[in-house]
């Protein structure tokens, strides 16, 4: 079984972002980027599927600037077998991602399409959903356990009101969550040997995919500052702020 893994460079999550003073957007100017952590996870579950002799190869995509290498070569070090960067220093938005991932899709043919859940940098919560659209696929979002038999998959959904198991037929498209597994810290001899795996770097216009964002942002702004907290004097003081003040009760 072949899987193909859609990996994300996006600033890392420990890094405070900031506006910029136009307000088009974050900047993101020397600022420390990483894997997207949900992307880290799938890639991680798909190793695992192959050490458990489920899968026989691993191919990891990415979208984006040249700088991607560096997230795809990550990637070949958890343990994916070779890689593919749509390069482009264009605005990518969920849509065009999706399409290009169905173009590299029908070229490979994978039994499995392993995203994360939603990329940290635009919250879109998007790709994997409008990719099982444009490939008419089963799909199994927010997955917190996978497993694989007889042409199917068995996963475990992280829903609103608990854990919703289903069964769906392979080939398909599944979104990792938070609490798939832990992935495992990349060791230096792996990342000498992922140096070794191929990178095929194509443009959008080799898969014949036009990437024009459908989207347009008007405005990005901070999230208001909280205000501190203040104590009150006892209970009835308490009751009285929720019921007049914050008019929550
Ligand atoms: P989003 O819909 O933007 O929240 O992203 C959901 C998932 O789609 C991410 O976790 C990635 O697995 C994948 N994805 C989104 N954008 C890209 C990209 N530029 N390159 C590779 N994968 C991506």
């Amino acid at each position: 079984m072949k899987i193909l893994v859609a990996v994300k460079r996006v600033v890392d999550y420990n890094v405070k972002v900031r506006v910029k003073t136009d307000h088009s957007g974050v900047d993101i100017d020397n600022v420390k980027m990483s894997m997207n952590p949900f992307d880290e996870i799938a890639v991680e579950e798909a190793v695992r599927l192959k050490e458990a002799g489920i899968a026989s190869e691993i191919v990891v995509f990415s979208a984006g600037a040249p700088q991607s290498q560096e997230t795809l070569r990550t990637a070949l070090a958890i343990g994916a077998d070779r890689a593919i960067l749509v390069e482009t220093t264009a605005e990518l938005q969920p849509l065009a991602v999706a399409k290009l991932l169905q173009a590299v899709y029908q070229k490979e043919q994978p039994q499995l399409v392993l995203l994360g859940k939603q990329a940290i940098d635009d919250d879109s919560n998007q790709t994997g959903q409008m990719l099982a659209a444009l490939l008419d696929l089963p799909q199994a979002t927010f997955a917190s356990k996978v497993t694989i038999a007889e042409g199917k998959a068995n996963v475990t959904r992280e829903v609103d009101g608990g854990l919703e198991t289903i069964t769906i037929l392979l080939p398909a498209i599944i979104t990792s969550d938070l609490r798939l597994n832990e992935p495992r810290y990349v060791t230096l001899p792996n990342i000498m040997k992922a140096k070794k795996k191929a990178i095929d770097i194509l443009k959008p216009e080799d898969l014949g995919v036009d990437i024009t964002p459908r989207l347009k942002t008007l405005r990005v702004d901070e999230p208001p500052k909280r205000t501190a907290g203040v104590m009150v004097a006892d209970v009835d003081a308490l009751l009285d702020k929720l019921k007049n003040e914050a008019k929550v009760i």
